[in-house]
Formats: structure tokens, sequence, C-alpha cells
């Protein structure tokens, strides 16, 4: 059975910053790019906000890159989902991971880069117009409204947090809140209602995202009176949570309640010896690419550590 130093899941910024380290330290990591190669970003177009790039760069492109850098070091990279793994709990102890339920192989140590995605309502012209203006990253995309009106659904801190971002660029945020509070800290609801551009609505859901290419407006439904209003909107912001990627560790690696995979201290070190967490898997506060690509490299450092502790790098 093939046995591998370092095997990296996932290839979005956290994974391939991994591999660039991991690779640079002669683990010779493996990554596994999972169902989406190149992960959360190649569904963004302009990335603005990763240091390095004066001009900006596209998702996509930034992903190959990072690629690219990664294997320039020996990295390996794979086409490949992890369908199943089995860890172990022994200092030292060898990992098993099965790749597309069909292929068995063996890791000293493993980096989880799985990442989150963002969770969508499911509305057919929500899922039409997803890069035509409707976005589940207002720090990602928002400056695309510069000056515009634009709704924001959902009222937890990301949707509080990213209403009073999107307030400061766009002239008008609508916020639909389904019930008739706010799920968000006392403290973020008060910047909320403090905040003379954002008009907040409760009880009130998205019943049709409208527009054919771009969005152009928002039919909106009051769920006590079901009375229907529509406004004009260019951009829809969808904060309703995120969905961590971690299924196939439960039971396994400890989490929080909400999935994320729980880390120890400062460190990226699960509860299992030699087994390693970085991104959005492990972090739902501030999800951004340049903090996954952080907790990467720190994933590829205790993961040298960790071989090296046991003399066995
Ligand atoms: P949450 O799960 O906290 O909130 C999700 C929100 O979306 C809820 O208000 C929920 O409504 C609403 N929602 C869910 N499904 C739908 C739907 N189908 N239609 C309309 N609304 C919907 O997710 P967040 O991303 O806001 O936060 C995740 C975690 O991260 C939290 O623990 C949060 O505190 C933390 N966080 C902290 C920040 C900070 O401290 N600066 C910043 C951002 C996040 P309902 O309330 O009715 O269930």
């Amino acid at each position: 059975m093939e046995r591998i130093k370092c095997l990296i899941i996932g290839s979005g910024p956290a994974g391939y910053t991994a591999a660039i380290y991991a690779a640079r330290a002669d683990l010779k990591p493996v990554v596994y790019t999972g169902m989406e190669p190149g992960g959360q970003l190649t569904t963004t177009t302009e990335v603005d906000n990763f240091p390095g790039y004066p001009k900006g760069v596209d998702g996509p492109s930034m992903m190959v890159e990072l690629q690219q850098q990664a294997e320039r070091f020996g990295t390996e990279v794979r086409i490949g989902h992890v369908t199943e793994v089995n860890l172990s709990k022994e200092v030292g102890g060898i990992h098993t991971v099965v790749v597309d339920s069909t292929t068995t192989i063996e890791a000293e140590t493993i980096i989880i880069s799985t990442g989150a995605s963002a969770k969508y309502l499911g509305l057919p012209s929500e899922q039409r117009l997803r890069g035509g203006g409707v976005s589940a990253c207002a720090v990602c995309d928002g400056f695309f409204y510069k000056g515009q009106e634009v709704a924001i659904v959902g009222a937890g801190d990301t949707a509080a947090e990213e209403a009073t971002y999107l307030a400061n660029i766009c002239t008008k945020v609508t916020m639909l809140v389904r019930r008739d509070v706010m799920r968000a800290s006392k403290a973020m609801q008060h910047r909320v209602n403090n905040t003379e551009n954002i008009e907040v609505l409760y009880n009130t859901e998205v019943d049709e995202v409208l527009g054919e290419q771009v969005v152009e407006g928002l039919r909106m439904v009051n769920n006590t009176t079901q009375e229907k209003t529509e406004i004009p909107i260019t951009g829809l912001f969808i904060a309703i949570g995120h969905q961590p990627n971690t299924d196939i560790f439960k039971g396994q690696l400890d989490m929080d309640d909400a999935g994320y995979l729980i880390t120890e201290g400062k460190s990226t070190k699960t509860n299992l010896p030699g087994v390693f967490a970085s991104g959005d898997v492990q972090d739902k506060e501030y999800r951004q690419a340049v903090t996954a690509a952080g907790t990467g490299c720190m994933a590829a450092l205790d993961a040298e550590r960790y071989l090296g502790s046991l003399g066995a790098h």
C-alpha cells in the first residue's frame, strides 16, 4: 500500500500553502484536490484583497498559480476526493484514507483543508444568478456594487457585519430577517440599527430574485401577512451561514456544534496526533483567502515538527 509522509486534503489557499511549505521541508506532500479543485476562490471573479496583487487577480487564475507554486517544489497534485478516513489515535500511528471509494492509502501526517461551503437559499432564481449579482461574500464582491442599492439575507453576526460593510460602499442596504428578531450579538445589532442607510425588514424572506442575466431587483414576501413587495437592487448577498466540509471526520475528530474542526490553542493540531486542520474548515470567523493561507503554512510547520519529534524526519 502506498504510504505518504504528508497528505493534504483540499486544494484551496490553505491546502496549497500547506503544500508549498511541506514540499520545501522535503515532506513530499500529496494534495488531493476534492470535488472543487481550487476551492471557493474558483467561484469568485476578481480577488482584490490578497496581498501581492496590486492590480487584483481573478480567483481561478490565482488558484492555478498557487498550484504551480506548490508543484515547483515537488508537490504531487492528484484529482480525487477523499471519501473515508480511519485516523490513528497513537502518536506515530499511521492513518488510512480511502480516495474515490476505491483506493486506500496510508499517511504519516494529514493536513485537512477541506474548507466550508456557503449556504444558499436554494431558489432557482438565486442559483441562476450566482455570479451575476448573487454572492455569498460581501467582503469579496461588495466593491462591485459601489454606489448602488443591494440587499442582504440573514440575521447572524456575519449578516450584520456584512450589512455594515456594504453600507460603507453602497447607497442603500436592505436587510431581510426571517424572524421578528436578529440572532446577531447585541453589539452588532446596535451597529446595524445605527447605520442610516441600512433598512431592516423583519419577518421577510426572498420570494424571487429578479433579472435574466444579472440581478435587477428582488421580490420579497412578508411571512406573517404573505404580502409581496419588490425593490430594485443590483446585488444580493446571502449570509445565512456556512457548512464546513467535515462529514468524513465525524466521530473521529473533535468538532464544535456547527461541525467546524477544533484546533488546539494557536496551533493547527486536532485532537489526534499527526492530524492538522487549516483554513475555513477550522475557522468560522475570518474566512479569508489570506487567513486560510496563513493557517496552511502553520499546519505544514506543525506537521514537520511532529515528524521531527518522532525522529521520522
Ligand atoms: P449563523 O448560523 O449565526 O446565522 C445564520 C443566520 O441566517 C440566522 O440569522 C438565520 O436565521 C439565517 N438563516 C438561515 N437560513 C436562512 C434562510 N433559509 N432564510 C433566511 N435566513 C436564514 O451564521 P453566521 O455566519 O452569521 O455566524 C456563524 C458563527 O460565526 C456564529 O457563531 C457567529 O457568532 C460567528 N461570527 C462572529 C463574528 C464576530 O464575532 N465578529 C463575525 C461573523 C461570524 P434564524 O436566526 O432565524 O435562524
